[in-house]
């Protein structure tokens, strides 16, 4: 099967899982839970489908810190296996499973004026890097960490206040492009067969006699067809949404999960000057000052909410916040001014306990895997990180004693990409010289496509005006929009200025400069005409609109209502009489 998400196969792939003879395992969600179940379950070879009401990765899978880690806060809580499990993981994906996607940073961990606190800190680092090592199957690992004096901090990073530690130590991690990694895991599992659908929401569960659930009934959020989904197990990948998708299937038990945002500001990397990342402790968990792309990424805040759940926003409030605690170590005060995006996500936090009648598998301190009735498996918690981990204990899960005959195979599945990634890698000096391409758009594009890259160097070839950048977003070639529209499965401008790029954060004005060059681009692939193509962009600047709106607001309730204001492009079907839209 081809790794291409298209609008055809889109319908195609609905009607599939539709028919008599329905599915192994239906994946509710395509956040990074979902779409790894998906994968975990095609590559066992069983008939797998996934539906998401968003576009994949809108939910929290694309406003995560975008790290790859183990969790050093997780060491001061002795939660040993755990940070151990999350290293592995870190370390497969960087090594063999997404090499291309999953890139190492440095950190800096800044010591205070206390004698114990190098021993202290070192300790547990030093235990960090250990923890990685252990059972380590992994081909590349990260470097180790390493004790800086004063000076060796301030050359490290210049724009620390001096007087803001004595001393650091430096140590190894990594970042992903958050919801690439959702996309490249949904692009893998329709390699190996799984039906993929994008904005498809899950109405109704369908049961039997006993109240077992038995499928599920979705609305194409596109056509506002129904369609009824037969599937031996279900798996309700919702993350915040959890509660309201268990209740769908009239089961009275299930997991508990509430929400907790958290928000991040981007400014631009010139701004500040260092060589690492920063990990800071503030009086609730940790802030990072993280290097990413043209950019630092500070975050995160963690407040508890309680509106819907589907546009979570960014609140005058929360800006000071993170200003104000970068600023406690920063020489130069980064202002409002400095900022040119940000996003808020939703942790889904996973509650003690099982509401009652329900079984469960703790798998982890931080996922859960559990059954409120038949047929339907639920798994919460968790982090990006952890996905492969979650998504094969879900699939055990589901699965019961059939799994032990069908095991995972993920751990040796190589995502969309990351095969034959190193000769791509040297066939791409010979291309770049051939288009004139900079070391960082060799390595952008490595980055974004890995050994994939071959297919847009094709439509290239085709098109050569493909190989300009964008007018007013010069970062991405115009070949990386068109590639967007014919093999990643965007069905609308928003798609693309938030999830196939990140131009919603990564530019002052949210894209919208660069959303008319784009809509062409996409309009012409997808067939739109004129009108279509403005309404796309109309939307995308109310919707851009509602988002500095609500950053205009102190109160969380404001900022909500100030986005709500915007209608969805698609809009989802209301759930239990909250307001989707
Ligand atoms: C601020 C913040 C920072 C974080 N940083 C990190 C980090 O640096 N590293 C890390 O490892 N983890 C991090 N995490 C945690 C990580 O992002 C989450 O654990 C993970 O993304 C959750 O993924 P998910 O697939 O379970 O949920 P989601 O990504 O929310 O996916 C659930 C999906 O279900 C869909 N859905 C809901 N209802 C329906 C329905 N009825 N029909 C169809 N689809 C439906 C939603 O649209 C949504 O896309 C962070 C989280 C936050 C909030």
């Amino acid at each position: 099967m081809s790794a291409q998400l298209t609008p055809a196969r889109r319908t195609a792939d609905l009607e599939a899982m539709s028919s008599p003879s329905g599915v192994d395992v239906l994946v509710i969600g395509g956040g990074v839970t979902g779409a790894g179940i998906a994968l975990d379950a095609a590559s066992r070879g069983l008939r797998t489908a996934i539906v998401e009401m968003q576009d994949w990765g809108s939910g929290t899978s694309s406003r995560s810190s975008k790290l790859v880690h183990g969790g050093l806060r997780y060491l001061q809580m002795l939660d040993f296996s755990l940070v151990h499990e999350a290293l592995t993981e870190r370390d497969l994906l960087f090594s063999s499973l997404a090499p291309h996607l999953v890139k190492p940073v440095k950190f800096l961990y800044p010591l205070e004026n206390r004698a114990w606190e190098r021993a202290y800190v070192g300790a547990g680092i030093t235990l960090y890097d250990a923890l990685a090592r252990i059972g380590g199957k992994a081909r590349r690992a990260l470097p180790i960490h390493r004790h800086l004096t004063h000076g060796g901090l301030l050359e490290t990073f210049p724009d620390l206040k001096p007087d803001a530690a004595v001393g650091a130590i430096e140590y190894s991690d990594a970042t992903v492009d958050d919801a690439r990694l959702v996309l490249t895991l949904v692009r893998t599992a329709a390699q190996y067969g799984a039906l993929a659908a994008n904005r498809t929401q899950v109405v109704d569960m369908t049961t039997g006699a006993l109240g077992n659930v038995t499928g599920a009934v979705v609305e194409d959020l596109e056509t506002g067809e129904r369609h009824t989904i037969r599937a031996r197990h279900v798996i309700n990948a919702t993350g915040v949404w959890t509660e309201r998708t268990e209740s769908l299937s009239g089961a009275e038990g299930g997991l508990k999960v509430l929400a907790s945002k958290g928000i991040h500001i981007v400014v631009p990397r010139e701004r500040i000057s260092g060589t690492t990342g920063l990990i800071l402790q503030t009086e609730k968990s940790v802030l990072f000052v993280i290097p990413w792309s043209r950019y630092w990424i500070i975050g995160t805040t963690d407040t508890p909410y309680d509106f819907d759940p589907t546009h979570p926003v960014v609140t005058a409030q929360d800006i000071d916040y993170l200003l104000a605690h970068a600023n406690d170590v920063l020489q130069r005060e980064l202002t409002r001014d400095d900022i040119v995006g940000t996003w808020a996500g939703l942790r889904p936090l996973l509650q003690p306990g099982t509401k009652e009648g329900t079984s469960s598998s703790k798998a982890s301190r931080e996922h859960t895997v559990a059954s409120p009735v038949p047929g339907l498996t639920e798994i919460a918690g968790g982090k990006l990180t952890t996905y492969r981990v979650m998504a094969k204990d879900a699939v055990d899960f589901a699965l019961g004693d059939r799994a032990e005959a069908l095991p995972s195979v993920t751990h040796v599945t190589p995502l969309w990409g990351a095969e034959g990634l190193e000769a791509t890698e040297r066939r791409m000096r010979l291309l770049a010289d051939e288009h004139g391409w900079t070391d960082w758009q060799i390595s952008h594009l490595l980055h974004r496509y890995g050994s994939g890259v071959a297919d847009l160097v094709d439509q290239i070839s085709a098109r050569p005006d493909l190989a300009q950048p964008l007018r007013h977003a010069p970062a991405y070639l115009r070949a990386e929009i068109h590639y967007a529209a014919t093999h990643e499965g965007v069905l609308h401008l928003e798609d693309v200025m938030l999830l196939r790029t990140r131009l919603d954060y990564e530019t002052a004005d949210a894209g919208r400069a660069s959303s008319v060059e784009i809509a062409e681009i996409v309009g012409e692939v997808l067939g739109w005409d004129d009108e279509r193509r403005e309404a796309e962009i109309a939307s995308w600047a109310a919707r851009a609109d509602a988002e500095d709106a609500a950053a205009r607001e102190q109160s969380e309730e404001a900022a909500v209502a100030a986005r709500a204001a915007v209608p969805d492009i698609a809009p989802m079907v209301a759930q239990h009489g909250a307001a989707t839209a």
